[in-house]
């Protein structure tokens, strides 16, 4: 017996590199993604709609456990969270990295265990805080010196809480500076070079409420070497060793944070897990032994390359309109379901879809829908010189920092997320409905 497995014929193989690994092409033009054509979600869902791979997901999760086997690893909700995303970290053995009663709401309301989830964030909320206490998180990150007794007050008597303190090695990495947290000279964190955090860590330890488990950091997003995470293992034990020194002190845990880097159009770099895991593991491994400290459990916390690479967005094309030099094709969403192109600059490769076009590769610039002239999707990409209204365009690598960061700019109401697998597409988070829109305003 044959199985019948249409190779994919109308697209060279390094086209689809950044597309979900279930990524085929059932019919010319047409692209199926966890066994469901496209074309057939956005009929059933509408569009925008956003298309999560349940198995792409999972499978991201097994890759981390499988370089990491020793380390804890964090999924950071904030890249994208829904309850079908807590359930699948959860099963794959993941914990949960929060920054709000928001997130940490709906994971713990999920089912998932409080003690695995980690609360982080430059300025957390009094209900932040008071819901991580109530609910029994595992660790709080503390961020600021102000944080310090605010939170040591509001441990309840004869309870204790784990925390973790943010540190900045000041190291610079990450995609764009925007996204560049390790350095000095941003909000986050308390700096090792003028002794803050040195500071902080003793007040820390006088607090018999608060229990110092490690140090925590995360140097930016979009990073795609190895380097800076080396550098900051070895400022991180540096810190370490003095603690030791300074006040007797083991710490047990060690937080390298995420920001590891995906690639979003073909041929662009990604980070390497498997190096990544290896030379992180060997450089905590030397420095500890120099520094006559026990190995720290590691902590890595990816949100991107996570759930990234597992979404696809897909819209329809509602003009296209010829100006001077320029095509612009105008889809139904835009820059309030997807701000990064607004935010960073940086570039995407959609792609024509539910029919096959004959016509040669013609340069236009995709726009949104909304009333800013920054509303760019992807500048000066290749699309069928056939393209019109009516037409489907998919956004691969759509799962990280999107949805996340939708607002409700324009009162279009932010899309719906449909997982897909083995041929199935189910709805996880409903479209923002103009009902929706309309019952959130109370006042007059
Ligand atoms: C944003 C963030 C992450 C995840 O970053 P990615 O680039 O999505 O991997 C992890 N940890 C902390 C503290 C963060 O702020």
């Amino acid at each position: 017996m044959t199985t019948v497995h249409e190779p994919a014929l109308h697209t060279p193989a390094d086209e689809l590199s950044v597309w979900p690994a279930s990524t085929t092409e059932p019919r010319a033009g047409d692209l199926a993604v966890g066994g469901v054509p496209l074309a057939e979600i956005a009929d059933r869902f509408g569009t925008p709609v956003y298309v999560l791979d349940e198995s792409e997901v999972r499978e991201r999760c097994r890759t981390y456990r499988h370089a990491f086997p020793d380390a804890e690893v964090l999924y950071a909700a904030k890249a994208f969270l829904c309850r079908a995303m807590v359930h699948w970290v959860g099963e794959e053995g993941l914990g949960l990295d929060v920054c709000s009663a928001g997130e940490l709401e709906l994971a713990v309301t999920t089912g998932f265990p409080a003690e695995r989830i980690l609360l982080h964030g430059n300025a957390k909320s009094p209900r932040d805080l008071e819901l991580a206490l109530r609910l029994g998180v595992g660790r709080i990150v503390i961020d600021s010196p102000s944080e310090i007794a605010r939170l040591a007050a509001a441990v309840g008597p004869g309870r204790r809480q784990k925390v973790m303190v943010r540190v900045v090695p000041g190291v610079s990495a990450g995609g764009h500076d925007k996204i560049r947290t390790g350095t000095e000279d941003q909000k986050f964190g308390m700096s090792l070079r003028d002794g803050y955090a040195q500071h902080a860590i003793a007040r820390i330890l006088d607090q018999p409420r608060l229990e110092l488990t490690g140090l925590h950091c995360h140097l930016g997003s979009q990073i795609t070497t190895v380097k800076p995470y080396l550098a900051a293992v070895r400022r991180l034990v540096g810190l370490m060793a003095r603690l030791h020194g300074q006040h007797g002190i083991v710490l047990p845990e060690l937080d390298l944070g995420g920001g590891h880097g995906i690639a979003y159009r073909p041929g662009e770099p990604a980070l390497d897990l498997t190096a990544l895991a290896r030379q992180v593991r060997a450089e905590l491994t030397a420095g500890c032994a120099a520094a006559g400290l026990p190995v720290p459990r590691l902590i890595i916390e990816p949100g991107r390359a996570v759930v990234g690479p597992a979404g696809v967005a897909v819209y329809h094309v509602l003009s296209v309109k010829h100006t001077g030099e320029h095509t612009f094709v105008a889809v139904d969403g835009g820059m309030s379901d997807n701000p990064r192109p607004a935010l960073y600059g940086v570039p995407y490769a959609p792609r024509l879809i539910g029919r096959h076009s004959a016509a040669a590769p013609a340069p236009v610039t995709v726009v949104g829908r909304h009333c800013e002239a920054g509303d760019v999707l992807a500048a000066d990409v290749a699309l069928p010189a056939d393209v019109r209204p009516g037409d489907l365009l998919a956004v691969p690598v759509a799962g990280a920092y999107h949805l996340s960061m939708a607002s409700g700019y324009n009162m279009v109401g932010r899309p719906p997320v449909a997982a897909v697998h083995a041929g199935h597409a189910r709805l996880l988070v409903r479209r923002e409905s103009l009902d929706d829109i309309r019952s959130r305003d109370v006042g007059l």
